[in-house]
Parts: structure tokens; C-alpha cells; sequence
């Protein structure tokens, strides 16, 4: 499917849902205590040591579902979780899954899924910054912003934030199906122009990762198409009300930053690629619109010339702009989205 369709998708084309929903509940089911092994198994260098001390306390049951043979999907719980609750998580990880495939046009029979779900509830957090001699963001945020991570050689994905199930995992079912850009010449001509400016780096853009932002642009329009069929709304209102909600990431995050006098530009982290440049890329229609171009180009003429205009514009407004640079809209229910400090 062409990008730029993504925002048009017509909700009701897709009804897959019940059929595979129907094949869930005659499959094997697992339950046990974990052991060591496993405990290990669920380990991720993503996952914030408090967490991992969480899971290693409160974790002890899961439950394999096997789907078309190919797919599994283990769920690890706290607690026997009720029927209700399991089907709806379940729903949750199928829907995405399919929509996500169905976006990309690729059949479940022909791709092998992995997917640990652990399901813990654990808010999301800012660190205190720590301002050492060579690394300004020691001890700095990152650490409890994930919510999931996917082991690139073996496609294996391991979600362990509920609030943040559907969303993350979009993110890495695009890593996972290699559906990003990383090995598309798109981030090398990204990273070339970024490096190119009067010869010397352009430290500000440098510190983006432009595969993340592409992969989180597309999971914003995959999540407002699986909304959209959830509520029964629009996909278009889906859309706005999430990009409400990254400008509302992103100016918690920025007021962090200034609290400790850091850079937005100058945090290596990914989180300002997955937050800041993929917000004020999805804000402006226009950014939009060049990002569409970019990821359905075919050839590679425009490609540079596309970068370019992209460059142009996020440029000034990542070197010059550190305070907020969009308005909180009031009447929208951030609750969900919160940071804790
Ligand atoms: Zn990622």
C-alpha cells in the first residue's frame, strides 16, 4: 500500500479478526511456574532494571498460544488473568498484527512471528539528569521510556508495557518484518546531507536516527488506522488526537530537558527521534507529505532532493528551538501519556 493511502484506509475492508479469533481458542495452552530459564529468556537490555526487578518478584504464570503454526504468542502474567481480560489482549495482539501485515500487504501463513508479552503495568517515568564530564546525560532519561524491543537476528519481540501494547507493537512488528528503512539507502542519504553541511557535521540532526523516526511515523498511522476500527471512528480523527498527544510527550519532554539544562539535540537517545522530530514531521502537512514521496520513491533520483527539502525545514527549527514550539491543546485527556518525574 502507497503511504499516502494509509490515512484513506477504508476500516471495513478489514473483518479478519473474528475467523482467527475463532482458531485462538483451540489452541495449546501452558501454564506453569517460571523458572530461572525463563526468567532469563525475558530479559531485554531495553528494559529499565526496576522493571526487570518487578518481573523477577511478581512473575509467574504464562500461557502459549499458537496461531496458524507459525505465530506464537506467550503471554506472561502477575496473576491468572480472567478469561475476559486474556481475549481482550489477545485481540489486541492479533488485530495489530494483521492490520499491520494486511498495511504491508503480507499473508500471516508466510510469516513467522514471535511475540512475548509480559504483562505488567508499570508507569513511565523521567529520570534525574546527571551532568558528568563527558557524557552530559549520564543517568538520563531512556531507561523506563521503552516498552519493547525486538531481537533484530531472530525477529523475536518482547512487549512489556500494557498501556503501551498496540503502539509498541507496531513499532517493532515493522522492525521485526523488516519493513523499515535500515536497509534502504534513504537513512545513508539522511545521514550524508546531516554530515554534509559546510563539511562538517551538523551535530544537531546527527543525534536522529532516522530509521526510528521513519518506523514511528508509520506506527502513527498504523495505530490510528487499529484505533479507528476499535471506536468505530475515523481514521483521520485517530490521527489528530495522536498527534495531540506526541506534542504533549514532547513538551514534557522538552520541560524536563530545561529543567537540567540539556539540548533536546544534544540527547543521543533515540526517544527524540521516536518523539520530537517524528512529532514535527507528522504536525505539518507538508513534512508529511515530503515524507509520503520519500518512502514510496521507487527510484533513486528524488530521493536527495526530497532529504533536502526535509533537512530545509526541520533544520532551524531543531537548531533554534528548545522551549515548546506548539500549544497544548486543553481539552484533550493526556492521562495515559504521562510522564513521571
Ligand atoms: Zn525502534
Amino acid at each position: 500500500m502507497k503511504t499516502k493511502q494509509l490515512l484513506n484506509f477504508d476500516i471495513r475492508s478489514f473483518d479478519k479478526i473474528k475467523t482467527i479469533i475463532r482458531e485462538i481458542s483451540s489452541t495449546y495452552v501452558n501454564y506453569k511456574q517460571l523458572n530461572t530459564y525463563e526468567l532469563s529468556e525475558l530479559y531485554s537490555p531495553f528494559i529499565e532494571k526496576s522493571i526487570v526487578q518487578y518481573i523477577k518478584s511478581h512473575l509467574y504464570r504464562k500461557k502459549v498460544y499458537i496461531i496458524n503454526s507459525n505465530i506464537n504468542i506467550t503471554i506472561y502474567s502477575c496473576e491468572q488473568l480472567s478469561y475476559e481480560f486474556e481475549l481482550c489482549v489477545l485481540l489486541h495482539i492479533v488485530s495489530t498484527i494483521l492490520l499491520t501485515l494486511h498495511v504491508f500487504g503480507k499473508s500471516t501463513e508466510h510469516t513467522e512471528l514471535n511475540i512475548v508479552y509480559i504483562d505488567i503495568d508499570q508507569p513511565k517515568y523521567l529520570n534525574k539528569i546527571v551532568h558528568t564530564e563527558n557524557d552530559i546525560e549520564s543517568g538520563c532519561i531512556g531507561r523506563n521510556i521503552n516498552s519493547g524491543s525486538t531481537v533484530v537476528s531472530t525477529g523475536n519481540i518482547k512487549i512489556w508495557r500494557r498501556s503501551e501494547l498496540v503502539r509498541t507493537l507496531i513499532h517493532e512488528l515493522i522492525h521485526s518484518l523488516c519493513l523499515d528503512l535500515k536497509n534502504t539507502n534513504i537513512v545513508e542519504c539522511f545521514t550524508a546531507h546531516v554530515t554534509k553541511v559546510n563539511g562538517t557535521i551538523n551535530r544537531f540532526l546527527y543525534g536522529f536516527n532516522f530509521n526510528e523516526v521513519y518506523t514511528e511515523f508509520i506506527t502513527l498511522h498504523i495505530y490510528a488506522i487499529w484505533r479507528a476500527y476499535m471506536d468505530n471512528t475515523s481514521v483521520q480523527h485517530q490521527f489528530n488526537q495522536l498527534i495531540k498527544s506526541s506534542v504533549h510527550q514532547m513538551n514534557v519532554l522538552l520541560n524536563h530537558l530545561n529543567k537540567y539544562n540539556v539540548k533536546c539535540s544534544l540527547h543521543n537517545s533515540n526517544i527524540m527521534s521516536y518523539i520530537y522530530l517524528k512529532t514535527i514531521i507528522a504536525k505539518s502537512k507538508k513534512m508529511r507529505n515530503i515524507m509520503y514521496k520519500l518512502i514510496d520513491v521507487n527510484g533513486n533520483n528524488s530521493i536527495d532532493d526530497l532529504i533536502c527539502q526535509l533537512i530545509d525545514w526541520i533544520e532551524p527549527i531543531v537548531n533554534n528551538t528548545f522551549e515548546h514550539i506548539f500549544t497544548n491543546d486543553k481539552t484533550f485527556d493526556y492521562t495515559s501519556f504521562m510522564f513521571y518525574d
